[in-house]
């Protein structure tokens, strides 16, 4: 696709150059004759214009470039960021990492030991408070079951 455009600009640029150097009509129609000077309508007139248009371009491409879908060959916008490149709804499923069924095992192992870690905190946790309530209880009851 690139390759094609830059043989057709490189092309079109010899055939240019090779009109204005055997044909006065092209540069009377790029308008770079009959001034003043001989190149006063070239870098006055046209020149600039064509670097402005290769900037402009530039900027336009740029712009494009942000928002449109990173799947080459796709036009289309990107609507979806995928780590922080635009994907386009067709495409955004490609963009995804998909997991290895060795991830995913090793994703639910974590989250299981993570689970569990806390589980037997929690349980630790509750087993010293029953401990600690159960103290209070007995010296409840020894306090009550003592003789007046
Ligand atoms: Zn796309």
């Amino acid at each position: 696709m690139k390759l094609r455009w830059l043989a057709v600009i490189a092309l079109a640029a010899l055939l240019v150059s090779l009109a204005s150097v055997y044909d006065r009509t092209v540069l009377h129609f790029l308008g770079w004759d009959g001034q003043g000077s001989d190149n006063y309508s070239a870098w006055s007139g046209s020149v600039p214009a064509l670097f402005t248009l290769a900037g402009m371009s530039t900027l336009i491409a740029g712009l494009w470039h942000h928002i449109n879908c990173q799947e080459p060959g796709c036009f289309r916008i990107g609507k979806h960021k995928v780590s922080g490149s635009p994907w386009c709804s067709k495409h955004h499923g490609k963009a995804r990492h998909r997991l290895s069924v060795e991830e995913l095992l090793e994703r639910i192992l974590t989250a299981t030991d993570t689970a569990n870690d806390a589980s037997k905190s929690l349980t630790a946790e509750v087993s010293a408070a029953n401990q600690a309530s159960q103290r209070q209880m007995d010296q409840v009851l020894e306090e009550l079951r003592a003789p007046r």
